[in-house]
């Protein structure tokens, strides 16, 4: 019989409970209710998943903030510099959860004032996980108590459990060590806990085990790929006769194909989505005995598998190697996808049925299954009606006359080669910018967003309730950007910004203003800790039926003589951050896009914008996880940046925003941006990343930030001044802004005005010591 599996479940809630009572745990201290909603939340997705048909239910996948968080826990990795005691998140007592967001969050803990661990990108996805810090002479201990408690449940509630856990290679590939060694000579140290906590798993009665290891899709090192037998060997051992399933995903394996398939595991999981060639390869290699979980349903994009053929696919899988040995599931864990399409009432009947969310997913997991088993003829004759109804689903996306316009298409064939480049070198447009907008040496500025307050959300809950009209809610948008542009100016900031108030989501602002794009009502992915996102819908070909941001800019701007900034995402990044075409090429796209944002530059230099910044924080996680892929999307990705850009005349200074990132191997790329001014997420990693940028030469004006907008906590002046004095030994005096990390949205205007008014003075000191 083929099984249908899953490899993990979007842990937030449909209607986002976890945030909810995530963020008032925060607020109150008080963690009963989070722990009950959490323990209710896993319930429900069991529940939610057994009721369709799923074999392989995934336990462990929940987490109050991170998965990779929680597995550094699981094997006792607290860093030093937070006592390095190994804690349990669950163990019940407050102290410890306190201190579990102390390390996600930073904040005072024991008396005293932590950073909290760094965060970057899981993979090439939007998810942000945190980076467990590891001494070189790091010790590991396993602690399987909250691992063992959710089984424990799951096993309660007949749910037929498949404990998940980040496998150990793919963990010290994630981690990094506190004096920069390599984290993969510390594999003789992690394995024996590893060992430890599957044993304990084996103990508490787990008969299924999934380990994540993503890695092996990547170009990994030799040397962490050299780790792989013996760590499985000790693996399996320690499993004893449970199934182990490792799970590789968000690409082919490649030449680590032979690897995987040696390695001593029961099932192998391959993404088939991603990796979609990479079937006959695996299939060759495949040694007899080893099953193979064929993850056909896309597990990062919203579009309904058209079943017909994979049912074909997964049968002829079937014929080959008996349905024992097949497991059906979707390409990666659902975490990237939101939870119930059933509760977009407000999309489009035509344009629904052609999306499928998580929980449509697993139906489709059950449909391959049961179509492709032996099974009674009920199951049979009802998988056949979902199959044909996924077919004529996909038949109808294909000829919809609203994803094709053909003006969109000629404008895309008329672009030339000049169009992607500005008119004079940064050199020469820098001094025509100077002189225009005369600004002091260690200019300060902001990313762009600010508090979205208590009466912004309520100004916005009503507009959306009908209970005020168009001219209210726009009045009660202006007075709140009035009151923006006056704060900035007593604080003393040089360039101001409008304070992106009007914005929900600086992607989905724009998909819900142009067509091509759908933007959904609850349609919530998981960002990082509590934070999430609605990523829009890409359908169609992309156009602008009128300017979109030029009105806030313009009022901004007459409210105030200092410069203000007009604020734009750039293409990569609405891209990346949306739900995209599956029927093109990303690049087709992203050109179309392109030349909507060109337009928009155009009117807002039009309209007398003397500064514009186009932000592209999504740029570095594009980036294919093979290098052989790379240089094609970069190219791509910067034409598309330069097409929108190299609309505006010199004396209009381009600015551009990136955070998380490890942006050594794309400098080059953020060079062939030739913005005028880039900013930077540098705080958390104390400026590490100005290596980079000065071995690389970086020529244009730079501003790393100095005040890590992600933790609540208010920076120090003394730290404020460390990192801006390390900018300085950097880069020189010269080329240097005065800025945050990130937009201001999800903080507080107390900590925010006291952190400003610290980063405004800290750029006074800093002018003041180069002139003496
Ligand atoms: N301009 C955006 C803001 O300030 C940039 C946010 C981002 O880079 N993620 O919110
Ligand atoms: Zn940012």
């Amino acid at each position: 019989m083929t099984i249908a599996a899953n490899l993990g479940f979007p842990r937030i809630g449909a209607d986002r409970e976890l945030k909810w009572a995530v963020e008032a745990a925060w607020r109150t201290g008080a963690f009963d209710h989070l722990r009950d909603t959490a323990a209710e939340l896993r319930a429900r997705h069991w529940r939610l998943q057994v009721d369709r048909g799923i074999e392989r239910v995934p336990v462990g996948d929940f987490s109050y903030y991170d998965h990779v968080l929680d597995a550094a826990l699981a094997v006792g990795a607290v860093p030093a510099r937070f006592g390095g005691a190994p804690f349990d998140p669950d163990s019940g007592s407050d102290t410890d959860l306190a201190r579990y967001f102390a390390l996600a969050r930073g904040g005072t803990l024991d008396g005293e004032d932590r950073a909290p661990l760094e965060m970057t990108k899981w993979l090439d996805t939007n998810y942000h996980y945190l980076v467990p810090e590891l001494e070189a002479d790091q010790r590991f201990e396993a602690r399987p108590a909250r691992l063992v408690a959710h089984l424990a449940e799951a096993t309660a509630l007949g749910v037929p459990a498949r404990v998940v856990l980040v496998g150990p290679i793919t963990f010290l590939g994630l981690a990094k060590r506190t004096d920069g060694g390599d984290p993969f000579e510390l594999v003789d140290a992690i394995v024996p806990a590893y060992v430890d906590l599957v044993s304990a798993l084996r103990s508490a009665g787990a008969e299924h085990l999934q380990f994540d290891e993503p890695l092996l899709v990547t170009d990994a090192d030799a040397s962490a790929l050299a780790a792989y037998p013996a760590t499985y060997a000790a693996l399996r051992d320690a499993a004893g006769d449970a199934e182990v399933t490792l799970a590789t995903y968000f690409g082919p394996l490649g030449p680590n194909t032979g690897l995987a398939t040696s390695l001593p595991v029961d099932v192998l999981h391959v993404d088939l989505v991603r990796g979609e060639g990479q079937l006959e390869s695996v299939l060759a290699a495949r040694p007899e005995g080893l099953a193979l979980s064929l993850g056909v349903v896309d597990g990062r994009n919203v579009w309904r598998s058209d079943l017909e053929p994979l049912v074909d696919l997964v049968g002829s899988v079937v014929d080959r190697i008996g349905p024992d040995a097949v497991h059906v599931a979707p390409s990666c864990s659902l975490l990237h996808l939101p939870v119930d399409l059933s509760r977009e009432g407000d999309l489009d009947p035509e344009l629904r049925s052609w999306l499928s969310f998580a929980t449509e997913r697993l139906d489709e997991v059950r449909t391959l299954a049961r179509a492709t088993s032996d099974a009674q003829t009920d199951a049979l004759a009802e998988a056949a009606a979902e199959v044909a109804a996924s077919a004529a689903a996909a038949a109808a996306r294909r000829s919809s006359t609203r994803v094709h316009v053909a003006a969109v298409a000629e404008r895309l064939a008329g672009i030339t080669p000049d169009m992607a480049r500005r008119a004079s070198p940064y050199e020469e447009r820098r001094e025509v910018q100077d002189a225009r907008l005369r600004l002091p040496s260690f200019p300060t500025t902001t990313i762009g967003s600010f508090p979205q307050t208590r009466e912004v959300r309520e100004l916005r809950r009503r507009f959306r309730a009908h209970e005020i009209d168009d001219a209210a809610y726009e009045a009660g948008l202006r007075r709140a950007t009035e009151a923006c542009i006056r704060e900035q100016e007593s604080l003393g900031l040089d360039v101001l910004v409008h304070g992106e108030l009007e914005r929900t989501d600086m992607v989905e602002h724009f998909g819900e203003q142009l067509d091509g794009f759908a933007t959904t009502s609850n349609g919530w992915v998981q960002s990082y800790g509590s934070r999430c996102v609605k990523p829009p819908v890409l359908f169609g070909d992309i156009v602008r039926p009128a300017p979109m941001t030029v009105g806030w800019a313009s009022y901004a701007a007459g409210l105030t003589d200092r410069p203000v900034k007009g604020m734009l995402t750039g293409p990569v990044t609405i891209l990346q951050w949306s739900f995209v075409r599956d029927d093109q090429p990303l690049a087709t796209s992203a050109f179309q896009l392109a030349l909507a944002l060109r337009d928009e530059v155009a009117d807002l230099v039009a309209a007398g914008i003397a500064i514009v910044q186009i932000d592209e924080p999504a740029l570095r996680e594009g980036l294919p996880l093979r290098r052989s892929e790379q240089a094609a999307f970069l190219a791509w990705a910067t034409e598309s940046f330069r097409l929108v850009a190299g609309v505006a005349p010199d004396p209009v200074q381009i600015h551009t925003h990136m955070c998380y990132a490890e942006f050594g191997e794309i400098l080059d790329a953020i060079v062939d941006l030739d913005a005028d001014v880039i900013s930077m997420e540098a705080s958390r990693s104390r400026m590490e990343l100005l290596d980079d940028v000065v071995a690389r030469g970086y020529p244009n004006g730079i501003g790393p930030g100095i005040w890590d907008i992600h933790s609540p906590r208010i920076p120090g002046d003394d730290e404020l001044d460390d990192l801006l004095a390390r900018a300085v030994a950097a880069l020189g005096p010269d080329r240097l802004w005065v800025n945050p990390d990130c937009g201001l949205k999800t903080r507080g205007w107390d900590e925010t005005r006291a952190s400003l008014a610290g980063l405004v003075a800290a750029a006074h000191r800093a002018r003041a010591s180069v002139a003496g």
